[in-house]
């Protein structure tokens, strides 16, 4: 087994380029407003068409990123459908217009699917009092509260009304002109995320599950903020320690490598580090606290929503290992060492 990451030797797509990374497989970028700067996004080539993968946010400026890689790929076979990866608003938000456009059919696993139809379904009022009622157990400020419910259904912001879908299973094969790629679902970063793999060329799209460069944000839904989402994204690493070496791993975000298990190695130590480190602390801890440990640095109102859903859900697996208890003073969660 190798003991470290190597990138595949191949630049980036630039704006509205094409790069051909598999027989049947092409990678396209797009960016994004966010500190994530961008999103690779990929066309699978079928004898019907493109199956397209993932669709970017809802924005003006996404939309003006999809017409230079339409018409090179329709000028070859038209779209003969559209893969949704995960909830996540990067990879489902456009995915209405661009099944409008292109008058594709979309598939997505159920999970994801009735996860984007009900953040979609809030009402401003609803989202407001759902991540207040989660800001206030995280013991955040009365600030960060009212930033938070001002955002409304901050969701809905980036993405758009969602298309008829038909629902994919696990082990569904996406048959192209090169081999079959089979659909896996894990949980973790979200809870039915739909990646591909192709076993007999040992081709893994894994989306967000196994970047490269940083640590997919493993966070508790607001809703349900005392989830264990951290072991669910374990057991897909302690899976993913064993991918053997000729897998080539293709991200959702930044390149593709050889070298997941090494890659699933470090990840599992982050967390691990991060464990540490707020048992370490030595003192009951709210998820605020836990957030300022993990995250000593100035967050601006959206990094505190990934900071302290991502603190909470170490501090949750504390208490699955048995390490903390929790209790809940003044509507507070306090997490303290056994
Ligand atoms: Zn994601």
């Amino acid at each position: 087994m190798r003991n470290h990451m190597t990138p595949l030797d191949m630049t980036a797509p630039r704006d509205g380029q094409i790069r051909q990374l598999a027989d049947d497989l092409f990678w396209f970028r797009f960016t994004l407003p966010f500190r994530l700067n961008h999103i690779n996004l990929f066309a699978l080539e079928t004898t019907e068409g493109w199956l397209l993968l993932d669709c970017g946010i809802n924005t003006e400026s996404n939309a003006k990123q999809w017409p230079a890689i339409l018409t090179q790929l329709q000028a070859q076979k038209p779209i003969a459908g559209i893969i949704v990866s995960h909830h996540h608003a990067d990879h489902v938000g456009y995915v209405g217009t661009l099944a409008g456009i292109t008058d594709a059919p979309v598939f997505m696993g159920a999970r994801e699917y009735e996860e984007a139809a009900l953040l979609l379904d809030y009402s401003d009022k609803e989202a407001a009092d759902i991540s207040g009622d989660a800001y206030a157990n995280f013991g955040l400020s009365n600030i960060d509260i009212d930033h938070r419910r001002d955002r409304g259904n901050y969701f809905r912001s980036l993405v758009g009304d969602l298309p008829q879908v038909q629902i994919i299973q696990s082990g569904h094969g996406f048959q192209t002109i090169a081999g079959t790629w089979k659909v896996r679902f894990d949980a973790g970063h979200s809870p039915g995320h739909m990646s591909l793999m192709d076993h007999a060329r040992h081709l893994y799209i894994c989306v967000d599950f196994l970047l490269p460069r940083i640590s997919p944000n493993i966070s508790v839904a607001l809703r349900n903020p005392d989830h264990d989402v951290l072991a669910d994204y374990l057991s897909y690493l302690e899976e993913m320690r064993r991918l053997d070496d000729k897998w080539l791993v293709i991200p959702g975000h930044d390149w593709p490598f050889y070298g997941g298990a090494p890659r699933a190695l470090e990840l599992i130590a982050h967390h691990e580090t991060r464990l540490g480190q707020l048992l370490d602390a030595g003192r009951p801890l709210t998820t605020r606290g836990a957030m300022e440990l993990l995250f000593p640095f100035e967050l601006t109102d959206h990094e505190i929503y990934f900071a302290s859903c991502e603190a909470r859900a170490h501090l949750n697996h504390l208490i699955t290992r048995n390490k903390m208890r929790k209790s809940t003073n003044g509507g507070i969660a306090f997490f303290s060492s056994m």
